[in-house]
């Protein structure tokens, strides 16, 4: 397993420029490719609010804007803050699940569990039956 306690404070710091108005849940991610390069995002909300974006997916799109279609992810955390500064517990969202898969069959997904205990788990054990679009369309 790709651990994701070093990538752990790259996704404290990237909480910190998230944008969050309106759910005041400052989120960051920070995230290992298999070239060993990382990367980070927020997430970035809008008062129309189902066209805010999840700090996973800003993440790999920082990862592909650099490394291009090859990109492929090898770790992951997820850092979320409330308004007052605690860490809170928030696994990806479904919309990331899917994303991370398309991406990473074995990464490592870390994240705060609600036991308050750092949690990793593998990217095919949040998405057991995610979708892929079938290649003979
Ligand atoms: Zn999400």
């Amino acid at each position: 397993m790709n651990h994701t306690t070093s990538l752990r404070p790259l996704a404290d710091a990237a909480s910190r420029q998230a944008y969050a108005p309106y759910s005041r849940l400052h989120v960051g991610a920070a995230l290992r490719s298999a070239s060993g390069a990382t990367y980070s995002g927020c997430n970035v909300e809008n008062g129309s609010l189902s066209i805010g974006l999840c700090a996973e997916r800003a993440a790999i799109a920082a990862a592909v804007l650099a490394e291009g279609p090859a990109f492929r992810l090898s770790a992951i955390a997820i850092s979320a803050f409330n308004s007052h500064g605690r860490a809170m517990p928030v696994p990806p969202c479904g919309a990331c699940r899917q994303a991370l898969q398309e991406f990473a069959g074995d990464a490592t997904v870390g994240f705060l569990g609600g036991d308050g205990s750092w949690t990793e788990v593998g990217v095919e054990s949040l998405l057991p039956h995610g979708f892929v679009l079938p290649e003979d369309l």
